[in-house]
């Protein structure tokens, strides 16, 4: 029986669509139909999962060169 920490170290795959086993997602179903905290991690992570492009799409030129400078990249190559 998998437990909740063996879940949540493979629930990004699972929320990713990620290749995995029959039987790895098997027993990661198996363990969301019965433990509700698990089942709230993934609902969470999946909301969080689709925040993300939104907030990609929303990096203005500013962000960009903000972020291209901390990372010490030449603006003009
Ligand atoms: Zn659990």
């Amino acid at each position: 029986m998998l437990k909740c920490k063996d879940l949540v170290a493979k629930a990004d795959a699972l929320v990713d669509g990620a290749p995995m086993t029959m039987r790895e997602r098997l027993a990661m179903r198996m363990h969301l139909l019965m433990c509700h905290h698990c089942r709230r991690y993934v609902r969470q992570l999946r909301a969080l999962l689709r925040t993300l492009p939104r907030e990609t799409d929303a990096l203005d030129d500013a962000r960009t060169q903000e972020v291209l400078d901390r990372l010490n990249i030449p603006q003009d190559r």
